[in-house]
């Protein structure tokens, strides 16, 4: 870009923009410029609608009968199936249930069941927490197992694998930074070495295209709840690759995972599909919600999402470069479009009281310990104009020092 666009021209980006109608079927309040869609997506009017139905109708008036008049019993399957047309899964290999958590933890269980020879899973230090921590529950009940980090063993991931390794469990892009993975190129690393590939998919479905299948990836996870706005706390996905499905077993072997859960045998017998990647019954509720929130999603063309977003973070940097230099603000993304994802990440060293303040005035990010201020840009419900009055709120409260105010130095639970 040539020139620092003026407010004219940010709006005739907005005016040019082929997703803005889309902003219309979320329920984003009035004055409030969201960039915390990566963190919680936006509720929509087809989500209240699938929840209220599913509450007073089935739950109200059909109660038990739903789980086969509804669909109830299947929707995971289902739901599944559509979660996976937006990642590049042919139907039949993801399932949604439980939370990413615990799908990391049956992935990993079942990426080592496929490699009962190796006995090292390799990770990213840098990776978010939960991934790490789960991992670790993983290790203590496979005595011998170890770990290797990246950027703690060795500076990358690459430089980890090699004939000892099992699984490599990474996060497609990183959720502080927004640095985005090669999937194609990491995928076909791992496997010339002999191990299989967890991807972590938290920071990209919905943000982006993704094609598993044409990357040949092993496994999955992901949740809904980020971009693709299933409602807070909405149940994640795991996909695995239909070469694998026969073969590999989860641990959290629950009555819906099983072959044929209403004979009430005695004895476990894994179904022989994805479904065998349930534990227990699933929060139908949630679901649905998530169902409403899917609806919208068959209307995007996610190539023309991916140049939206790209747009909207590139305006962001190039905003907040011009416009607060000096002000104590690092860049922490990649500035090259091609390994980010839909976030941008500046570092500060107040930043907590930074991003409180910008909250305060009706501009929402998050805080990422010890001094990152992150942004993320949905292109289904955010707009230039957004990004134009974000960093303008950004810069007064740079100049004017607003944030050193005390207030904005307490910390709540959730940050
Ligand atoms: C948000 C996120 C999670 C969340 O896990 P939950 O089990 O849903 O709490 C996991 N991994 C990554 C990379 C995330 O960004």
């Amino acid at each position: 870009m040539t020139g620092l666009p003026d407010l004219t021209a940010i709006e005739a980006m907005d005016a040019a923009d082929p997703l803005r109608a889309m902003r219309d079927r979320f329920v984003v309040p009035e004055g409030l410029v969201y960039l915390d869609g990566n963190s919680l997506g936006a509720a929509s009017p087809a989500a209240f609608a699938e929840l209220e139905q599913a509450a007073k109708v089935e739950w109200g008036r059909d109660l038990i009968r739903s789980w086969n008049k509804a669909g109830w019993f299947e929707m995971p399957l289902v739901l599944g199936d559509r979660i996976g047309k937006l990642v590049g899964a042919a139907p039949g290999q993801t399932v949604v249930a439980d939370t990413t958590s615990i799908n990391i933890y049956k992935a990993l269980h079942a990426a080592m069941s496929l490699r009962p020879d190796r006995t090292i899973i390799v990770a990213e230090g840098g990776s978010f927490p939960t991934d790490l921590y789960i991992t670790e529950g993983v290790l203590s009940t496979r005595p011998g197992a170890t770990l290797r980090l990246e950027g703690v063993d060795a500076p990358s991931i690459e430089d980890l694998i090699d004939e000892n390794v099992a699984v490599v469990l990474v996060n497609h892009v990183n959720y502080k930074s927004g640095e985005l993975r090669d999937m194609a190129a990491l995928t076909k690393r791992v496997q010339d070495a002999g191990a299989v590939v967890v991807w972590d998919l938290c920071h990209t479905a919905g943000a982006l295209p993704i094609d598993l299948d044409g990357a040949n990836a092993d496994f999955a996870v992901g949740c809904s709840y980020k971009y693709l706005n299933g409602g807070p706390g909405a149940p994640a996905f795991i996909y695995v690759a239909q070469r694998h499905l026969a073969e590999a077993r989860q641990p959290l072997s629950g009555w819906w995972s099983h072959a044929r859960p209403f004979a009430f045998e005695q004895g476990y017998a894994a179904d022989a599909g994805i479904r065998r990647f349930q534990c227990g019954t699933q929060c139908i509720l949630s679901m649905r919600a998530l169902k409403g929130a899917l609806d919208i999603w068959d209307d995007v063309d996610m190539h023309a999402l991916r140049r939206k977003s790209v747009a909207l973070t590139d305006l962001f940097i190039q905003l907040v470069e011009a416009k607060c230099e000096g002000l104590g603000l690092t860049l922490e993304s990649p500035r090259d479009s091609s390994r980010r994802g839909s976030q941008v990440a500046f570092r500060h060293d107040n930043a907590y009281a930074v991003m409180q303040a910008l909250i305060e005035r009706d501009v929402i990010g998050d805080f990422r310990a010890p001094s990152t201020l992150r942004f993320g840009f949905t292109p289904l419900y955010i707009g230039f104009k957004d990004v134009w009055t974000g960093v303008e709120v950004l810069e007064d409260i740079l100049r004017s020092d607003a944030w050193k105010d005390e207030r904005f130095a307490v910390k709540a639970a959730v940050t």
